[in-house]
């Protein structure tokens, strides 16, 4: 019997750690990718439309685990810097301040990766296996399932068309390409947010398919090492200026240099650019401490007009897949929003899921047909779950980390689980980030969690309520006079206030 052919569209991590998956299991592998081989250095970095590093946690390192290849896990964390929590930045009264909150309270933490570097590590492992190849300048044109054929442009890499012709033409010349034909047994879609799997998939099977452009856009900043080649700020913390409708965040490089990024709607976006020199006062008055100290003045202000200002898509679509043939993985089938660091971890996620139901089944086509069946089933609700959280994180980050409110939910549910283990209290960040549970179902558990404390915090309202009353009949009996009715009105005004605060972030 002839091997299983398994064809991978993209090279970037998802498709790259679905390859490694594939390969593992014996399947002859080839993976085609749109751009140049990024260890090339004369390739295009992705770094154009992509953020430089990110955060990676449980359910990435997980799916890197579990593609057992010797070394490969090791190899990854150790070029990663742990960020143990949250450094809240901003000022009170002029006076710059910078506060952390940890993460975890076992001390798990987050790690921050060069998103290059990983990509170039596991191209590195498919290029030792033999049963794989690498096919690089291959653009996805077309693919019929039924039939199990795909079509690809292959750009010639160096010959530029019509050069003979007109070797006048300029470095931007279109380049020569050929368009050829690839007959598969199983396709993987790992083509990204604007995937053309996807759209292909689209024609063969019944998708629906949801699509949202959020308010904000990106734009990335590099903040140097100090002048004695160190980190200027703490590298163990992702770092954030919260601004309540906006934010400013930074994450460690191993160089000692931050990459950080401005998430602002895109109306603000507009005015600055209106008004370029109001740049530095914005930052200034929202972000203290970063213009002038952590990234020179002249440096924010080229940098902000010469990168991009990116905008974030947010895609839902089931099913994954058609038939036996092809299913589509990581951002090509749920790309999110960027507020939970989850969307690369839940594309690696998404191989070790899809693979543990491929193993559960036989590995003919109708036992490959059950399993993409029941993948898809399982992980459009988990894909949709984090999808949504995602966006609510957002909230958190820009707004909710400075509240109250806010730390008094988060200490409740980190007490509850260091002192009464039984109740199986957790923060959602903890689960998100450090467990490996479905996404789902964290979000059932969230509101579950947060229906108890919201029940417990009524209780006490309601006790307080009479306590106070009663208060405050007595402090009016006792002196009688009309200032004391008034602060019982007051009171039970500002308790009014408090409890719908409570319920915004219990719920
Ligand atoms: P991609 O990385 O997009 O790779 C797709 C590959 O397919 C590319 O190499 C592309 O060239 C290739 N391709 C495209 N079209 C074709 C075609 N027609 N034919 C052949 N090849 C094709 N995630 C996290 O987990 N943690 C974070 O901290 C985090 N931070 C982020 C910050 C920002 C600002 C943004 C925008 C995203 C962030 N993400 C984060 C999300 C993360 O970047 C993506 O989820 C991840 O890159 C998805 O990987 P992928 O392999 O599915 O897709």
């Amino acid at each position: 019997m002839s091997k299983q052919k398994t064809v991978v569209v993209g090279a970037g991590p998802v498709g790259a750690l679905a390859a490694l998956y594939a390969a593992g299991r014996g399947h002859d592998v080839e993976v085609y990718e749109l751009r140049g081989d990024l260890r090339d250095p004369s390739t295009v970095p992705l770094n154009f439309t992509k953020s430089i590093n990110l955060a990676l946690s449980e359910r990435g390192i997980n799916g890197l685990r579990k593609a057992n290849v010797p070394g490969l896990i090791e190899a990854v964390l150790e070029e990663t810097i742990p960020m143990h929590g949250r450094m809240i930045h901003g000022a009170k009264q002029g006076e710059i301040y910078e506060e952390s909150q940890n993460y975890d309270i076992h001390g798990r933490a987050i790690r921050a990766v060069d998103r290059a570097g990983l990509n170039k590590r596991l191209l590195d492992e498919l290029d030792k296996m033999p049963n794989v190849k690498l096919l690089f300048n291959h653009k996805l044109l077309g693919a019929d399932f039924k039939k199990n054929k795909a079509w690809f442009e292959r750009r010639d890499e160096g010959v530029r068309q019509d050069h003979a012709q007109n070797p006048t033409q300029g470095k931007d010349a279109p380049h020569a390409s050929t368009e050829i034909e690839v007959s598969f047994d199983f396709m993987i879609g790992a083509d990204g947010a604007h995937s053309a799997v996807r759209y292909h998939l689209m024609k063969f099977t019944r998708m629906s398919y949801q699509q949202e452009y959020i308010e904000t856009l990106w734009c990335e900043f590099h903040m140097d090492p100090s002048a004695t080649n160190d980190f200027q700020i703490s590298p163990n913390h992702l770092h954030i200026w919260p601004g309540g409708e906006f934010m400013f965040i930074a994450i460690p490089s191993l160089d000692k240099s931050f990459t950080s990024t401005l998430f602002l709607p895109a109306k603000i976006f507009a005015e600055l650019d209106k008004n370029p020199s109001s740049l530095v006062d914005f930052f200034n008055k929202n972000f203290p401490g970063v213009a002038g100290k952590l990234i020179p003045e002249a440096e924010l202000q080229k940098q902000y007009n010469e990168n991009p200002h990116l905008p974030l898509i947010s895609i839902k679509c089931s099913p994954y897949h058609y038939g036996s043939s092809a299913v589509i993985l990581g951002d090509s089938a749920h790309a999110m929003v960027p507020f939970y660091g989850q969307g690369m971890n839940a594309g690696l996620e998404d191989v070790r899921v899809l693979f543990e139901h491929l193993d559960a089944h036989s590995s003919d086509a109708a036992g490959r047909a059950t399993a993409l069946d029941s993948y898809s089933y399982d992980r459009a609700p988990d894909a949709a779950a984090i999808n949504d959280l995602a966006l609510r994180n957002y909230q958190e980050m820009r707004a909710d980390v400075t509240s109250p409110v806010y730390r008094l939910r988060k200490w409740i549910e980190e007490q509850m689980n260091v002192f009464l283990p039984s109740a199986g209290f957790a923060t959602q960040y903890s689960r998100v980030s450090f467990g490996n549970i479905r996404y789902s179902e964290v979000e059932k558990l969230a509101q579950k969690q947060g229906n108890i404390l919201l029940g417990g915090m009524a209780g006490i309202v309601a006790l307080l309520i009479p306590a106070m009353g009663y208060a405050s009949w007595a402090i009016w009996r006792w002196n009688r006079a009309s200032h004391a009715s008034r602060f019982s009105v007051k009171s039970i005004a500002s308790i009014g206030d408090i409890t719908e605060r409570i319920g915004r972030v219990f719920t």
